[in-house]
């Protein structure tokens, strides 16, 4: 098996002009429709503009479903230390009580999933973590778009944006060839910037040293897990699992073996609210870049070969797993980081760390910097203050010089460390509630996204539930 690899000469030819249909206009058009796109679309709606939303796959969730991205990682700042009990063994390690520092739509996704028992309610025991179940995930998006009149459009691409006298045109690629849509203003969701960098936003990419981004991973569910096992293994070899990765002898073990050929030195994995089920994230494809299709092609090669070997490790050598198997693998391979637009203020990671708050915050964030290493093993944490949360403003999701359009999610400004921390799905769906309101507002005003009084943003934000201090 081979994959098409670049040109070595690269050559640009002329593609004939071309046609596109109209598809109609709205006032907010939310490019992407992953945990931002979700937060933007709904956030938008509440505070009283007509929403579109485009997805290129055939349903919504973004990494939450198409990368089996599972759990919802920790959005509460952290008080005092917990007890880790039994219960607690398939959890984040050093997790303490907390208080949530996002709110909005995120409690509102959450409520509908638990009451479905489709997600755990995030508590003290369960690390503040948030399994859930990725199909019912999806269903529930659905009616929540349904429930807010936001009107959806799915498998639809977006390939460029243009701009018009006083508005902005997207085109996107479709089974019914190409078609455009215009909008007063577009919240670019797609996790890539995709819209942003098309419109001539500058962006920056990967660490500073040499532009690697953190790496790939391929997510995968097993099923037949027998927990009781597993959870008696790691009583008898404490020193071998920490929360929810480890088993470093094991793996050692298999690597020495010609087993396991893996750029790291444990695995993860996590609970699900299904029983006898782990979702695992041990996959790691390291320098590759997601806004390259060569690259994005050799990681799925790499990254599915990985999950074989890491299936079997799992089955042959750890407790619990014997009878284990793999149920479902991501859509596509998860990355976790591409553009980085540049906006009218780029967060920091002494920021972070430092919980430094703003005058015009319109999301907050308190989960660690969280460095999976972009070129090999290792993973570095580093936790904010115990009990703080960071602020992120608004000039964050306003790309410097391009107008009618804001960012929100992983793509929104920071540099390479803020964004391991506000990359996660929770502060993802805060920046685009906060973007989608102030898209709203832009709007209805007519002004330009910048020109929107942050205070008028934040009102709407705390409206509609928030958190903002
Ligand atoms: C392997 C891995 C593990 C992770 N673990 C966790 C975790 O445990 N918990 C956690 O909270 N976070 C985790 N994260 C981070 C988190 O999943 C993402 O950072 C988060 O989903 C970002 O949200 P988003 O909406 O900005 O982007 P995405 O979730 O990527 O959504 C973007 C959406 O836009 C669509 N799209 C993209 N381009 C276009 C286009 N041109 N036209 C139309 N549609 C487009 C995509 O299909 C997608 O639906 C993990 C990430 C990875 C990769």
């Amino acid at each position: 098996m081979s994959y098409l690899m670049p040109p070595r000469v690269p050559r640009k030819v002329d593609l004939p002009p071309r046609q596109a249909l109209h598809a109609g206009a709205t006032q907010v058009l939310v490019v992407g429709g992953g945990p931002a796109g979700i937060g933007a679309a709904i956030g938008a709606a509440n505070a009283g503009a007509e929403v579109v939303l485009v997805e290129r796959y055939g349903f919504l969730g973004g990494n939450a479903t198409a990368a089996l991205v599972m759990p919802l990682m920790s959005f509460h700042n952290e008080v005092k230390q917990a007890v880790a009990g039994d219960t607690a063994r398939l959890l984040p390690p050093d997790h303490g009580e907390g208080e949530p520092v996002v709110g909005g739509v995120l409690w509102v996704l959450l409520d509908q999933l638990v009451r479905r028992g489709a997600a755990i309610r995030p508590s003290l025991e369960t690390g503040y973590t948030v399994p859930f179940d990725p199909e019912l995930f999806k269903l529930v998006v659905y009616e929540l778009l349904i429930n807010h009149e936001v009107r959806t459009l799915l498998h639809s691409f977006a390939s460029d944006v243009l701009s018009l006298p006083d508005r902005v045109r997207a085109v996107f690629e479709t089974k019914s060839g190409p078609l455009v849509m215009d909008a007063d203003v577009i919240v670019d969701c797609t996790g890539d910037g995709d819209i942003a960098a098309a419109a001539g936003a500058s962006y920056d990419i990967g660490r500073p040293e040499d532009g690697w981004t953190q790496p790939m991973s391929l997510m995968f569910r097993m099923v037949r897990f027998d927990h009781e096992e597993f959870a008696a293994y790691t009583r008898a070899h404490p020193d071998q699992w920490r929360g929810v990765h480890g088993l470093w002898d094991l793996v050692r073990a298999a690597t020495d073996a010609g087993e396991l050929d893996l750029p790291r030195e444990d695995v993860l994995f996590f609970a699900t609210p299904n029983s006898g089920e782990v979702a695992v994230n041990s996959t790691r494809v390291t320098e590759v870049l997601g806004t390259s299709v060569w690259d994005l092609t050799r990681a799925e090669f790499t990254a599915h070969h990985q999950m074989a070997q890491i299936a079997r490790f799992l089955r042959e050598r750890v407790p619990g797993f014997a009878d284990s198997y793999v149920v479902q693998s991501g859509v596509q391979v998860g990355v976790r980081e591409t553009r980085r637009i540049v906006g009218e203020y780029q967060l920091t990671g002494d920021d972070v760390l430092t919980a430094r708050k703003f005058e015009d915050a319109v999301a907050r964030g308190a989960y660690p910097v969280d460095i999976h290493n972009p070129s090999g093993r290792g993973t570095l944490l580093k936790r904010v203050p115990r009990g703080e949360s960071y602020d992120i403003p608004l000039r964050c999701l306003i790309p410097q010089g391009v107008d009618r359009i804001l960012v929100a999610g992983r793509c929104i400004s920071g540099d390479h460390v803020a964004h391991s921390s506000y990359r996660v799905m929770p502060i993802s769906m805060a920046t685009g509630q906060a973007a989608g309101v102030c898209a709203a507002l832009a709007a209805t005003q007519r002004r330009q996204p910048r020109d929107v009084p942050v205070s008028a943003v934040q009102r709407a934000l705390r409206a509609q539930g928030a958190s903002l201090l």
